[in-house]
C-alpha cells in the first residue's frame, strides 16, 4: 500500500480496438480496414494515469474481467505506479471493451460493452473503505453504475474528503448525488445536458455554474475546449485561457484535465493555480494521438 496515497479514483477501465477504415460499412456490410490498435481507456483509467503521471500517489477501484485484457489492464495499471489494491477481477463478466472505427476525416464512431464496470458494486466499495479513508481527493466519473456513485460519493464527503464528479458520459443525476460532491467538471455539452444552458459567454457560463451551486456544488469548472476552463467557487469567477497549441487530437483531453486536476489538489494547489496547472496538461495532450498515449508526465509541463 502507498502510505502517500491522496487520491483515490473509482470509475471504469476499457480496452479500445481502434480500426481504421477508408468509408464507414453500411449495415449488413464487411469492410476490410486499414489498421488496427490495441489501447489501454475508460474515463476512470484514463484519469488515474493521468493524476499518477502529472506527480499524484494514486489509487484505482475499478473492475475488471478475468481474460487477456483485465489482466493486460493490471499489468499497465501496475507500471504507471497505481496502487491496485482495490482492482477486482470479475470471474464471470468480460473485461469492458470499446470498438472504435475511424475513417479518414478523423470522424469515428465508437460502441461500448461495459462488462465488468458495471458490475463495480458497493460491496467492492465497502472493502476497500481504508482507500477512501486514505485520500484526500476522490474523482468519480459516470462509466460505472450510478448507485456506486451516490455511494462512494456520500461515504468520502462524510469523511471530509474533497470529491470531484466529472459528469461523462452524461445523465440524469439525482439532488443527492449533487449534494455530496464538493466539484463538478462538465465541458459545455454535458453542461448543457445537465442544465439546459448553452454556453455563448460568460455569463451564461454563470447561469450554469449557479444551477450546480444551487444544488450544493462548491466549485464548479467548465471546461471549454481550446478557450480553456470557467471557474465558479465561492471566492473567484472567470475563464482561465489555456496554451495555444496546434490540436491534432482531443481524445483524453478531458481525462488529462480531471487527473492533472486532482493531483494539482492533492498537492494543496488553490483552485485557480490547480485549474491553470490542469489547463496546461490537457493542452499538451491534444497535440499527440490516442487516449493514454497522449497524456503527458510531469516533466513535459515543467519543462
Ligand atoms: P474530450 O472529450 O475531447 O476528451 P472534453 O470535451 O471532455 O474533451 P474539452 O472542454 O474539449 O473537454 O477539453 C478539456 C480541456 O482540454 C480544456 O479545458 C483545455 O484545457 C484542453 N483543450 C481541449 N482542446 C484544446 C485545444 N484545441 N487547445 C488547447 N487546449 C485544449
Amino acid at each position: 500500500m502507498d502510505q502517500d496515497q491522496k487520491i483515490l479514483v473509482v470509475g471504469s477501465a476499457n480496452t479500445d480496438m481502434v480500426i481504421g477504415v477508408d468509408k464507414f460499412p453500411l449495415p449488413g456490410q464487411t469492410l476490410l480496414g486499414n489498421n488496427f490498435l490495441l489501447n489501454a481507456g475508460g474515463k476512470g483509467a484514463n484519469q488515474a494515469v493521468a493524476a499518477a503521471r502529472l506527480g499524484g500517489h494514486v489509487a484505482i477501484i475499478a473492475r475488471l474481467g478475468n481474460d487477456l485484457f483485465g489482466n493486460q489492464t493490471i499489468e499497465n495499471f501496475k507500471k504507471e505506479g497505481l496502487n491496485v489494491d482495490g482492482v477486482v477481477l470479475d470471474n464471470k463478466l468480460p473485461s469492458g471493451v470499446a470498438q472504435i472505427v475511424v475513417d479518414k476525416s478523423g470522424e469515428n464512431t465508437i460502441v461500448v460493452a461495459g462488462g465488468a464496470n458495471l458490475a463495480l458494486n458497493t460491496k467492492q466499495i465497502n472493502k476497500n473503505a481504508d482507500l477512501i479513508n486514505a485520500s484526500e481527493v476522490v474523482l468519480l466519473q459516470l462509466e460505472i453504475p450510478l448507485g456506486s456513485v451516490l455511494y462512494v460519493a456520500k461515504k468520502a464527503t462524510s469523511l471530509g474528503k474533497k470529491v470531484i464528479l466529472n459528469p461523462a458520459p452524461a445523465r440524469k443525476l439525482s439532488n443527492e448525488l449533487y449534494a455530496n460532491i464538493y466539484a463538478i467538471t462538465p465541458n459545455e455539452t454535458e453542461t448543457r445536458y445537465l442544465t439546459g444552458i448553452k454556453i455563448t459567454g460568460e455569463e451564461s457560463a454563470q447561469h450554469a455554474a449557479d444551477f450546480f451551486h444551487n444544488k450544493g456544488v462548491r466549485v464548479v469548472i467548465i471546461t471549454l475546449g481550446a478557450a480553456g476552463a470557467f471557474l465558479s467557487t465561492p471566492d473567484f469567477s472567470g475563464t482561465l485561457a489555456t496554451t495555444e497549441v496546434e490540436a491534432v487530437d482531443s481524445t483524453a483531453a478531458g481525462d488529462t484535465f480531471n487527473g492533472a486536476l486532482a493531483s494539482a489538489l492533492s498537492k494543496g494547489m488553490g483552485w485557480v493555480d490547480a485549474v491553470s496547472f490542469a489547463n496546461k496538461a490537457a493542452a499538451l495532450s491534444v497535440t499527440k494521438h490516442g487516449a493514454q498515449a497522449s497524456i503527458p508526465f510531469l516533466k513535459d509541463i515543467q519543462g
